[in-house]
């Protein structure tokens, strides 16, 4: 696969380098020892070759032993001298963490930000998207599992600085630059240095994400977006620890402090059936995210495909999606989409006071946008979202 630009948006569609519905990201088993456990981290003591990449890590503690501890990820990997942590994407090497990524660009081009998808930030703009090599976890149905399972070296990449980045996002007139495709926690040090020059140059930043982020590092990494996407996987953790090899307690303080810190939040939810479809699960998730987070946050649910290693599971059936809908509609969630269904009227946004529909959209394309001023025009509801480059 190598990196490509459309030079179509917003006249055509955006092309695509790898595999659509990215918010089906990918996800690995906590309990093993977790610099060991990763097929990556057995390419560990391979040489990259092309020191461009390589750049110190900046979450991590030195222990006495020459380990390093790794404190970007709930994992907190220690690898010794020439091992890598279960991502696969940061090395120890001396003593030193450093990160294999920095600027190593192994996917890019403009998709509109709806595919994100961000239904609630600038609809109907392009988002300047870019990814590095590896995942945090591992999930059975990824499908980029092709970039999210390899080993920096084994993803065909190329040198894109974030004066790259920045420099294609303006050229190609997209107002935001997203950390999409793969887990850009993993990347962060080139995910901040590329959103700080995005920031002082007028542009906007996206993270689409699996939220298994440490504590430590949450304000420094989302802290410099301005919209994060959430792939929130179940609301189990028997499924996190066997079909995403994560955990769900640490995506769900993510959530939280995401929502303290005032970060504009979409929750995708891939439905998979028979795994993490079930009423009970998703009374008690819609129930979570209104307590917790409240009942402005967007939450899509979005059909799953067979890939990667669960090809034998069905697509999900359209009305187990529209069963999800209703349940979270009924706890009192004001904003249920269904994602990966062309067509499918949930996929509009209505006023949650009077019905009216205000946002309508077929696949990516918006066909009309009524918000005004963040609000209604019909009622005066105010709409939460970012909905114009001013907001
Ligand atoms: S980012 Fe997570 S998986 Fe990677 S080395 Fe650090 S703690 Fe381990």
């Amino acid at each position: 696969m190598t990196p490509r630009y459309s030079s179509r948006w917003p006249s055509g569609s955006a092309s695509t380098l790898i595999p659509d519905s990215p918010q089906a990201a990918s996800t690995a088993s906590v309990a093993e020892p977790a610099f060991v456990a990763s097929p990556v981290a057995a390419a560990a003591r391979r040489s990259n070759g092309d020191e461009r990449f390589v750049t110190e890590a900046r979450f991590y503690h030195k222990l006495s032993n020459g380990r390093v501890h790794c404190t970007l990820c709930p994992r907190e990997c220690n690898p010794g001298d020439g091992v890598r942590g279960y991502c696969g994407v940061r090395e120890n090497r001396g003593g030193v963490l450093y990160t294999l990524v920095h600027s190593r660009v192994c996917a890019a081009h403009i998709d509109p930000v709806e595919k994100k998808p961000l239904f609630h930030y600038l609809p109907g703009t392009g988002a300047f998207s870019v990814a590095t090599a590896g995942c945090n976890v591992n999930c059975k149905f990824c499908q980029n599992w092709e970039l999210s399972q390899a080993a920096p070296e084994d993803a065909p990449a190329e040198f894109m600085p974030p004066e790259k980045v920045l420099n294609l996002a303006l050229q190609y007139h997209c107002p935001t630059i997203a950390f999409t495709y793969t887990e850009p926690i993993i990347a962060s040090e080139f995910v901040v240095d590329t959103a700080e020059l995005a920031h002082r140059n007028g542009l906007r930043t996206i993270a689409i994400s699996n939220g298994y982020i440490h504590k430590d590092a949450l304000e420094a990494v989302y802290g410099r977006m301005d919209a994060v996407k959430i792939d929130l996987k179940a609301f189990s953790e028997s499924y996190y620890r066997k079909t995403v090899a994560g955990e769900l307690k640490p995506v769900l303080e993510t959530l939280v402090a995401l929502a303290k810190l005032g970060k504009w939040t979409e929750i995708v939810y891939l439905l998979v059936p028979a795994l993490n479809d079930g009423d009970e699960e998703l009374t008690a998730l819609a129930r979570w995210i209104k307590e917790n987070l409240g009942a402005d946050v967007p939450l899509h649910f979005s059909q799953f495909h067979p890939d990667y290693k669960m090809l034998d599971v069905a697509v999900t059936p359209v009305p187990s999606l529209e069963r999800a809908k209703q349940i979270s509609d009924a706890v009192g969630l004001h904003f249920v989409y269904i994602g990966n269904v062309p067509g499918h009227p949930a996929q509009n946004t209505c006023c949650p006071q009077c019905g009216s529909m205000l946002v309508e959209r077929t696949g990516f394309e918006i066909q009309k946008m009524l918000i005004r001023d963040g609000a209604c025009p019909f009622c005066a509801h105010a709409i939460p979202g970012i909905w114009c480059a001013t907001t």
